[in-house]
């Protein structure tokens, strides 16, 4: 059963716009999945974080892959790009979000979708509705009416 997932992308370490525009060639290259969009990619300042800015893309997969083995693959790429977790919200080479899972709404201790704070991101949000404006995030209805959530915050869409 082939399913419609989104993946939140963001780096804010060494060359950040380097690594998410690899990560989305690896997201492409996932087995028993295809790249169906992606993003521009976006600038914002660090949220409950530090460091230099983030950029931030959001990808959409077709993927015949479980959500706790597409979480894993992720998870190898986080790795592959020299991922490490000092402490929370530490700045980060590589962050790679399993958003939506179609319509599936997952609890368990490794995952939780739809993304918990999903729709308090600009930096997902805005890329999000970029490619896939008439999206429902399961539980709390269309990403569409949340925008004006996050319109106060400083996000840039980079050209080119
Ligand atoms: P965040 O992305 O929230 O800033 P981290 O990437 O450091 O924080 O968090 C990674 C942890 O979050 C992993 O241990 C993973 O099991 C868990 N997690 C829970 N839900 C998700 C999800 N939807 N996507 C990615 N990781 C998730
Ligand atoms: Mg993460």
């Amino acid at each position: 059963m082939t399913t419609q997932a989104f993946i939140g992308i963001g780096a804010n370490l060494g060359d950040a716009r380097g690594s998410v525009e690899q990560a989305i060639l690896r997201l492409a290259d996932l087995p028993a999945s295809l790249l169906i969009a992606q993003s521009s990619l976006f600038k914002t300042a660090p949220i409950e974080s530090s460091g230099d800015d983030y950029i931030n893309a959001v990808a959409e997969l077709r993927t015949d892959l479980s959500a706790t083995d597409l979480l894993l693959v992720l998870q190898q790429i986080e790795l592959a790009f020299g991922r490490e977790r000092p402490y929370r919200n530490a700045p980060r080479t590589l962050d790679l979000d399993l958003l939506l899972y179609g319509l599936e709404q997952i609890h368990t201790d490794a995952l939780t979708v739809p993304h918990p704070r999903m729709t308090e991101r600009a930096f997902v949000l805005l890329p999000l509705l970029q490619i896939s404006p008439l999206i429902t995030i399961p539980g709390k209805g269309a990403a569409q009416d949340f925008a004006g959530v996050v319109a106060e915050q400083v996000i840039v869409e980079l050209t080119s």
